[in-house]
């Protein structure tokens, strides 16, 4: 059977107005802003007038290490979203925007897959309602003042060696990741070497996702560190005066973007930090608002649940205040076969033995979320291609583990195939058994909080780190800085610092090669191995064939 692609059915959806998805979760016209006509901002004056509401069930879909083979968590969060409503419950979905790099390096977009997408998928996956272009604004705006500052006699004393400010741009553009700045001459100012990393990564972006509103983003923009003088005492995007303008730049964008699944339930694509030198999840003000109006709210976090669902956990649920009901693991057969050793050209064939052998990456994951004291269930994201035998090997797996799994056939059917999924998810949700903390207590030593990290998620026997990394965290912890969470950094494939190390391996160390501060954010990042802050595109990108057809409508985006 063939099956129709993303781009197609999306064209097909039968959109409602965006005033009548606004209505579904009691929003009033007045309150959006509409961007056309579906897609709409939501005004600050309605987030704050629902700030006292009881707040409904939070629930966080993650996934078992990536694999070539593809989870689809994504499409998971808008399939049980869709199926929630299906069943009665007034359910909103929260998930982030997409970023434009990715989307013309390789084929895939934010907005999930088959029939369960948000639409209008091509705005979302492209310029959508700007707000990443603000934050490229604004971040380039500090860029400029900093060097602005510098050239008028740099008073504040910055080392220009020093300036760890760079600059961002929503590319995929490896030419870009080491540059020059300020040749030719005295009139252009004093040449430096700097860079540009992909918007995304920007700690702008991560800023917006974490901030309550607009007094604690210009606060948080305020206390970013921006470069350091010749004693290395830190001069602060403050000390530029240029917290006040980003804000400004950015007031729009601190509004949460509400459009509609294409079974016209709605949806909050909000903010889109890295999930890795950056937490990975949607917005604070998105999730909290959602959460104040709808009775579930589904969300997704970037990556596998080692990166991905720590960070929600430890990072924005700490700092938001949010305790999150239940969790959804999404596998695939696929994926499990691959962590069992198949290759990808070889997934079309039945092999029971081999998604057993993977299995056990699923089982570490959901070992690891119990900590945090959060019931897991795991979603099969159903693949055509899946035999009964192989689901059912998952199912009797999982079972061992103390879970239940659930088949989810939402990319093929919609909500009619997610229904078991959503009762599943609602009864456990509605159960009460969540007892949620984070890993780690706020006033735990930095590297300590590392180590928690690493031997408890990653099940790492050891974290290594020279003792100038060792230093410079004691320094933070000295300077203020100790009670914030930890980010880490590192490859999203397996369990190690080695992507190629799938399943669940044991015996491994954590190498720590470098640490950063960001302190408007409110974390520090860790860095495990090689960390790409700027992507490149790959041989054949996927730019090559996007193009309008005679009609206008756009070929090639998925
Ligand atoms: P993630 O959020 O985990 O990165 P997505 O939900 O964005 O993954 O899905 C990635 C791609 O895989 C999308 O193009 C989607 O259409 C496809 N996909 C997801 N689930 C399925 C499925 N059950 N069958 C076929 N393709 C799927
Ligand atoms: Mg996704």
């Amino acid at each position: 059977m063939a099956f129709k692609t993303d781009i197609e059915i999306a064209r097909e959806a039968n959109k409602k107005p965006i005033q009548e998805i606004g209505a579904k979760l009691g929003i009033d016209s007045d309150h959006l802003l509409p961007y056309g006509h579906d897609k709409a901002k939501v005004s600050q004056e309605f987030i704050n007038s629902v700030k006292g509401n009881a707040k409904g069930k939070l629930i966080l879909v993650t996934a078992i290490n990536p694999t070539p083979a593809g989870e689809g968590k994504t499409t998971t969060t808008v399939g049980l979203g869709d199926g929630l409503n299906r069943i009665g419950k007034k359910a909103a979905i929260c998930i982030r925007e997409a970023s434009l790099g990715p989307n013309f390096g390789m084929k895939g977009g934010a907005a999930g897959g088959g029939k369960a997408q948000v639409v209008p998928m091509e705005d979302m996956n492209l310029h959508f309602t700007g707000d990443f272009h603000a934050i490229t604004a604004a971040h380039n705006l500090l860029s400029a003042m900093i060097d602005n500052h510098i050239y008028w006699g740099n008073e504040l004393e910055i080392d220009e060696r020093r300036v760890s400010w760079r600059r961002v741009m929503d590319m995929n553009d490896r030419a870009l990741r080491d540059t020059v700045t300020s040749l030719g001459g005295v009139a252009n100012g004093f040449p430096r070497q700097t860079g540009f990393d992909i918007t995304v990564a920007s700690e702008v972006m991560a800023i917006l996702c974490l901030a309550t509103d607009l007094n604690d983003l210009e606060k948080r923009l305020g206390d970013m560190i921006v470069a350091y003088r010749r004693d290395k005492s830190p001069i602060y995007c403050r000390d530029i005066k240029a917290d006040g303008a980003m804000t400004v730049l950015l007031k729009d964008a601190m509004q949460p973007n509400l459009v509609q699944t294409l079974e016209n339930n709605p949806a909050f694509v909000h903010g889109g930090p890295f999930a890795n030198i950056a937490h990975g999840c949607n917005s604070v003000i998105a999730t909290t608002t959602a959460l104040n109006i709808a009775d579930y709210v589904v969300t997704e976090a970037g990556f596998g649940a080692d990166l991905g669902a720590e960070k929600f956990m430890n990072i924005k649920c700490r700092k938001a205040g949010l305790s999150p009901d239940a969790v959804v693991l999404v596998a695939t057969v696929r994926a499990m076969k691959m962590n069992g050793g198949v290759a990808k050209a070889d997934l079309g064939e039945e092999n029971v033995e081999a998604v057993k052998e993977g299995c056990a990456n699923l089982g570490r994951h959901i070992g690891n979320l119990k900590q945090f004291g959060v019931p897991v269930v795991v979603a099969i994201n159903h693949f055509v291609t899946d035999t009964d035998a192989e689901i059912q090997a998952v199912k009797d797996y999982v079972e061992t583990q103390g879970s239940e799994a659930v088949l989810s056939r939402h990319w093929e059917l919609g909500s009619e195939g997610s229904e078991d999924l959503a009762r599943k998810v609602a009864e456990i949700a509605d159960s009460g058994a969540s007892q949620f903390a984070p890993l780690y207590r706020d006033d735990l030593g930095l590297f300590e909080k590392i180590e928690r990290v690493a031997t408890a998620i990653y099940r790492a026997d050891e974290v290594l780190a020279d003792a100038k990394i060792r230093n410079q965290l004691k320094e933070w912890e000295e300077a203020g800085y100790g009670n914030l969470p930890v980010c880490m950094a590192k490859t999203q494939y397996s369990f190690t610092t080695d992507p190629n190390r799938r399943g669940a391996p044991t015996g491994h160390s954590v190498p720590v090669r470098e640490v950063r501060l960001s302190a408007g954010a409110g974390f520090i990042v860790v860095i495990c191995g090689e960390i790409m802050t700027m992507p490149g595109l790959p041989r054949v990108p996927a730019s090559e064939n996007i193009r309008l057809n005679e009609e206008g409508l756009i070929e090639g985006l998925f």
